[in-house]
Protein backbone atom coordinates (compact mmCIF):
# COMPACT_ATOMS: atom_id res chain seq x y z
CA UNK A 1 0.00 0.00 0.00
CA UNK A 2 1.16 3.30 -0.73
CA UNK A 3 0.77 6.51 1.20
CA UNK A 4 -0.11 9.23 -2.21
CA UNK A 5 1.71 12.01 0.13
CA UNK A 6 5.14 10.29 -0.32
CA UNK A 7 4.87 7.55 -2.14
CA UNK A 8 6.63 5.39 0.71
CA UNK A 9 5.57 2.03 1.13
CA UNK A 10 3.17 1.83 4.64
CA UNK A 11 1.26 -1.14 6.67
CA UNK A 12 -2.82 -0.96 5.91
CA UNK A 13 -2.68 0.37 9.84
CA UNK A 14 -0.61 3.39 9.45
CA UNK A 15 -2.01 4.44 6.84
CA UNK A 16 -5.84 4.10 8.41
CA UNK A 17 -4.39 6.12 11.27
CA UNK A 18 -2.74 9.26 8.38
CA UNK A 19 -5.94 9.13 6.59
CA UNK A 20 -8.02 9.76 10.20
CA UNK A 21 -5.27 12.22 11.13
CA UNK A 22 -5.46 13.75 7.26
CA UNK A 23 -9.63 14.31 7.94
CA UNK A 24 -8.70 15.83 11.02
CA UNK A 25 -5.72 18.10 9.93
CA UNK A 26 -7.70 19.10 6.59
CA UNK A 27 -8.19 22.31 8.36
CA UNK A 28 -4.86 23.87 8.14
CA UNK A 29 -6.46 27.13 8.52
CA UNK A 30 -6.85 26.49 11.97
CA UNK A 31 -3.12 25.27 12.63
CA UNK A 32 -2.23 28.16 11.18
CA UNK A 33 -4.98 30.55 13.47
CA UNK A 34 -3.19 28.09 16.37
CA UNK A 35 0.38 28.92 15.86
CA UNK A 36 0.40 32.43 15.06
CA UNK A 37 -2.40 33.70 17.80
CA UNK A 38 -2.01 30.99 20.67
CA UNK A 39 1.65 30.49 19.90
CA UNK A 40 1.49 26.65 19.46
CA UNK A 41 3.32 25.24 17.45
CA UNK A 42 1.86 22.10 15.61
CA UNK A 43 4.80 21.27 13.35
CA UNK A 44 3.61 18.53 10.79
CA UNK A 45 1.12 15.56 10.30
CA UNK A 46 4.03 13.21 10.47
CA UNK A 47 5.37 14.82 14.01
CA UNK A 48 1.60 14.56 15.47
CA UNK A 49 1.43 10.86 14.53
CA UNK A 50 4.75 10.40 16.02
CA UNK A 51 4.27 11.74 19.08
CA UNK A 52 1.20 8.52 19.07
CA UNK A 53 -1.52 11.24 19.40
CA UNK A 54 -3.54 11.95 16.77
CA UNK A 55 -3.98 15.36 15.48
CA UNK A 56 -6.71 17.10 17.48
CA UNK A 57 -5.72 15.35 20.77
CA UNK A 58 -2.06 16.08 20.32
CA UNK A 59 -2.94 20.25 19.47
CA UNK A 60 -5.40 20.03 22.76
CA UNK A 61 -2.54 18.95 24.20
CA UNK A 62 -0.05 21.52 23.50
CA UNK A 63 -2.04 24.04 23.71
CA UNK A 64 -2.65 23.32 27.56
CA UNK A 65 0.68 23.09 27.95
CA UNK A 66 1.77 26.49 26.76
CA UNK A 67 -1.11 28.27 28.30
CA UNK A 68 -0.46 26.66 31.78
CA UNK A 69 1.67 30.04 32.56
CA UNK A 70 -1.24 32.42 31.52
CA UNK A 71 -3.58 31.11 34.36
CA UNK A 72 -4.59 32.73 37.18
CA UNK A 73 -6.04 30.71 40.74
CA UNK A 74 -9.64 32.27 41.71
CA UNK A 75 -8.00 33.47 45.06
CA UNK A 76 -5.27 35.28 43.51
CA UNK A 77 -7.51 37.24 41.27
CA UNK A 78 -10.13 37.58 44.21
CA UNK A 79 -7.39 39.18 46.21
CA UNK A 80 -6.11 41.44 43.24
CA UNK A 81 -9.83 42.38 42.77
CA UNK A 82 -11.24 42.72 46.49
CA UNK A 83 -13.84 40.37 45.57
CA UNK A 84 -12.50 37.74 48.87
CA UNK A 85 -16.61 38.55 49.75
CA UNK A 86 -17.82 37.31 46.48
CA UNK A 87 -15.79 34.41 46.51
CA UNK A 88 -17.07 33.00 49.89
CA UNK A 89 -20.37 33.81 48.47
CA UNK A 90 -20.15 32.16 45.64
CA UNK A 91 -18.64 29.04 47.53
CA UNK A 92 -21.26 28.87 49.69
CA UNK A 93 -23.73 29.18 47.13
CA UNK A 94 -21.83 25.92 45.53
CA UNK A 95 -22.32 24.18 49.16
CA UNK A 96 -26.04 24.92 49.04
CA UNK A 97 -26.56 23.75 46.01
CA UNK A 98 -24.36 20.36 46.39
CA UNK A 99 -26.69 19.59 49.67
CA UNK A 100 -29.88 20.21 47.61
CA UNK A 101 -28.73 17.96 45.30
CA UNK A 102 -27.71 14.98 47.87
CA UNK A 103 -30.94 15.52 50.14
CA UNK A 104 -32.99 14.39 47.05
CA UNK A 105 -30.86 11.81 45.07
CA UNK A 106 -28.77 10.23 48.48
CA UNK A 107 -25.06 9.19 47.79
CA UNK A 108 -25.68 6.61 44.92
CA UNK A 109 -28.23 8.78 42.66
CA UNK A 110 -30.29 6.78 39.69
CA UNK A 111 -30.24 7.58 35.98
CA UNK A 112 -33.51 9.04 36.64
CA UNK A 113 -32.06 11.04 39.80
CA UNK A 114 -28.86 12.16 37.40
CA UNK A 115 -31.54 13.65 35.09
CA UNK A 116 -33.56 15.48 37.44
CA UNK A 117 -30.84 16.73 38.83
CA UNK A 118 -29.16 18.41 36.03
CA UNK A 119 -32.42 19.69 35.01
CA UNK A 120 -32.63 21.24 38.66
CA UNK A 121 -29.30 22.88 38.97
CA UNK A 122 -29.46 25.09 35.58
CA UNK A 123 -30.60 28.09 36.72
CA UNK A 124 -27.84 28.00 39.86
CA UNK A 125 -25.53 27.17 37.56
CA UNK A 126 -26.73 30.31 35.40
CA UNK A 127 -26.95 32.47 38.63
CA UNK A 128 -23.38 31.24 40.06
CA UNK A 129 -21.53 32.07 36.32
CA UNK A 130 -23.24 35.05 36.29
CA UNK A 131 -22.06 36.50 39.09
CA UNK A 132 -18.42 34.48 38.75
CA UNK A 133 -17.71 37.04 36.13
CA UNK A 134 -16.10 39.43 38.92
CA UNK A 135 -13.36 37.89 38.94
CA UNK A 136 -12.57 37.89 35.30
CA UNK A 137 -9.64 40.12 34.46
CA UNK A 138 -8.80 41.25 30.97
CA UNK A 139 -7.24 44.48 29.84
CA UNK A 140 -10.63 45.84 27.63
CA UNK A 141 -12.54 48.61 29.93
CA UNK A 142 -15.01 47.27 31.01
CA UNK A 143 -13.52 43.72 30.83
CA UNK A 144 -15.13 40.85 28.50
CA UNK A 145 -16.40 39.21 30.88
CA UNK A 146 -17.20 35.67 31.07
CA UNK A 147 -18.72 33.23 33.71
CA UNK A 148 -18.71 29.29 34.14
CA UNK A 149 -19.93 27.11 35.78
CA UNK A 150 -19.96 23.33 36.16
CA UNK A 151 -22.31 20.37 37.29
CA UNK A 152 -20.23 17.26 37.28
CA UNK A 153 -20.46 13.52 39.41
CA UNK A 154 -17.80 12.79 41.82
CA UNK A 155 -16.67 9.36 43.40
CA UNK A 156 -18.00 9.65 47.10
CA UNK A 157 -14.81 9.10 50.24
CA UNK A 158 -15.36 8.82 53.57
CA UNK A 159 -14.45 12.89 54.43
CA UNK A 160 -17.17 13.60 51.61
CA UNK A 161 -19.93 11.89 50.70
CA UNK A 162 -21.61 13.76 48.35
CA UNK A 163 -21.55 12.71 44.50
CA UNK A 164 -22.20 16.01 43.69
CA UNK A 165 -19.30 18.36 42.56
CA UNK A 166 -20.29 22.23 41.63
CA UNK A 167 -17.68 24.52 40.44
CA UNK A 168 -17.25 28.06 38.94
CA UNK A 169 -14.87 30.13 37.37
CA UNK A 170 -14.48 32.86 35.11
CA UNK A 171 -11.86 34.03 32.06
CA UNK A 172 -8.81 35.81 31.80
CA UNK A 173 -6.30 37.63 29.30
CA UNK A 174 -3.15 37.70 31.44
CA UNK A 175 0.49 38.27 30.13
CA UNK A 176 3.68 35.94 32.02
CA UNK A 177 3.68 39.12 34.61
CA UNK A 178 -0.19 37.83 35.71
CA UNK A 179 -1.40 41.41 34.02
CA UNK A 180 -3.94 42.05 32.00
CA UNK A 181 -2.84 43.28 28.26
CA UNK A 182 -3.62 42.59 24.96
CA UNK A 183 -0.87 41.19 25.01
CA UNK A 184 -1.64 38.28 27.76
CA UNK A 185 -3.19 34.91 26.82
CA UNK A 186 -6.67 33.87 26.86
CA UNK A 187 -8.18 31.50 29.03
CA UNK A 188 -11.63 30.91 29.41
CA UNK A 189 -13.90 30.13 32.24
CA UNK A 190 -15.03 26.91 30.70
CA UNK A 191 -10.97 26.22 30.07
CA UNK A 192 -10.66 26.78 33.88
CA UNK A 193 -13.83 24.23 35.17
CA UNK A 194 -11.87 21.59 32.22
CA UNK A 195 -8.74 21.86 34.06
CA UNK A 196 -10.09 21.39 37.56
CA UNK A 197 -11.11 18.03 36.61
CA UNK A 198 -8.15 17.24 34.20
CA UNK A 199 -5.64 18.77 36.76
CA UNK A 200 -7.34 18.77 40.32
CA UNK A 201 -5.70 20.75 42.86
CA UNK A 202 -7.69 20.36 45.95
CA UNK A 203 -8.83 17.09 46.97
CA UNK A 204 -12.35 19.29 46.78
CA UNK A 205 -11.84 18.66 43.14
CA UNK A 206 -10.71 15.26 42.62
CA UNK A 207 -12.40 12.37 41.65
CA UNK A 208 -14.82 13.97 39.34
CA UNK A 209 -15.76 11.25 36.68
CA UNK A 210 -18.41 12.46 34.78
CA UNK A 211 -19.48 16.44 33.52
CA UNK A 212 -22.73 16.89 32.52
CA UNK A 213 -23.22 20.62 32.30
CA UNK A 214 -21.48 23.86 31.88
CA UNK A 215 -23.43 27.19 32.36
CA UNK A 216 -21.72 30.00 30.49
CA UNK A 217 -23.04 33.79 31.08
CA UNK A 218 -21.66 36.66 28.66
CA UNK A 219 -22.02 39.11 26.41
CA UNK A 220 -22.68 37.66 22.88
CA UNK A 221 -20.23 38.27 20.45
CA UNK A 222 -19.09 37.00 17.07
CA UNK A 223 -16.62 33.86 17.26
CA UNK A 224 -12.67 34.66 16.89
CA UNK A 225 -12.48 31.79 14.42
CA UNK A 226 -16.17 31.46 12.63
CA UNK A 227 -17.12 34.97 12.85
CA UNK A 228 -20.90 33.82 13.96
CA UNK A 229 -22.79 35.39 16.10
CA UNK A 230 -25.54 33.70 18.42
CA UNK A 231 -27.89 35.01 20.80
CA UNK A 232 -25.64 33.32 23.55
CA UNK A 233 -22.15 33.21 23.50
CA UNK A 234 -21.59 29.68 23.17
CA UNK A 235 -17.85 27.91 23.56
CA UNK A 236 -15.21 29.29 21.59
CA UNK A 237 -12.96 27.22 19.04
CA UNK A 238 -10.12 26.10 21.65
CA UNK A 239 -13.18 25.70 24.61
CA UNK A 240 -15.13 23.08 21.63
CA UNK A 241 -12.20 21.45 20.75
CA UNK A 242 -11.01 20.63 24.26
CA UNK A 243 -14.43 19.65 24.87
CA UNK A 244 -14.22 17.03 22.22
CA UNK A 245 -10.31 16.19 22.07
CA UNK A 246 -8.71 16.37 24.94
CA UNK A 247 -7.75 13.47 25.97
CA UNK A 248 -7.78 13.36 29.81
CA UNK A 249 -11.89 14.53 29.47
CA UNK A 250 -12.59 12.67 26.27
CA UNK A 251 -13.32 9.53 24.61
CA UNK A 252 -11.77 6.73 26.45
CA UNK A 253 -11.10 8.93 29.93
CA UNK A 254 -15.11 9.17 29.04
CA UNK A 255 -15.00 12.27 31.49
CA UNK A 256 -16.98 14.99 29.55
CA UNK A 257 -18.99 13.55 26.16
CA UNK A 258 -20.84 14.43 23.82
CA UNK A 259 -24.22 14.80 25.73
CA UNK A 260 -22.86 17.23 28.03
CA UNK A 261 -24.74 20.23 27.94
CA UNK A 262 -23.94 23.67 27.48
CA UNK A 263 -26.42 26.06 28.90
CA UNK A 264 -25.96 29.36 28.09
CA UNK A 265 -27.34 32.79 28.76
CA UNK A 266 -27.47 36.69 27.50
CA UNK A 267 -26.03 39.12 29.97
CA UNK A 268 -27.35 41.81 28.26
CA UNK A 269 -31.25 39.68 27.28
CA UNK A 270 -31.63 36.85 30.24
CA UNK A 271 -34.63 35.70 28.31
CA UNK A 272 -32.50 34.29 25.34
CA UNK A 273 -30.84 30.99 26.66
CA UNK A 274 -30.27 28.30 25.22
CA UNK A 275 -29.05 24.19 26.04
CA UNK A 276 -26.92 22.61 23.13
CA UNK A 277 -24.99 19.43 23.71
CA UNK A 278 -21.20 19.15 22.77
CA UNK A 279 -22.12 17.03 19.96
CA UNK A 280 -23.80 20.48 17.67
CA UNK A 281 -20.85 22.74 18.58
CA UNK A 282 -18.81 22.63 15.98
CA UNK A 283 -21.77 22.71 13.54
CA UNK A 284 -23.27 25.81 14.84
CA UNK A 285 -19.63 27.22 13.72
CA UNK A 286 -20.08 25.59 10.32
CA UNK A 287 -17.54 22.98 11.33
CA UNK A 288 -16.96 19.15 11.41
CA UNK A 289 -15.60 16.50 14.06
CA UNK A 290 -14.03 13.37 13.47
CA UNK A 291 -15.06 10.87 16.23
CA UNK A 292 -13.76 7.42 16.63
ZN1 LIG B 1 -13.20 29.43 25.09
Amino acid sequence: MTDNKTGEQTDPGIAKKVEVVDNRVANVELANVMEQEQGVKIETLAQALESGRPYMEDMVTKRNEFKRPYRESLQERAEKLGEVETLRELQKQVEDLRALLLARTGPNPTPEQIMWAQNEAREGLLKLAHVARAFTRHHRVPPFRVGGAMLALRKVSEEDGNPWAVAFAANTKVDDNHDATPKGEKWCAEQYLMDLVAEPTSPSETGIYKILSFGVVAEPRSDDKSGKLHETLTPCAICRDRMVYDPKLTGQAGILSLETEIVTQSVEDPAAKRIDPVAHLHGMHGESIEVD
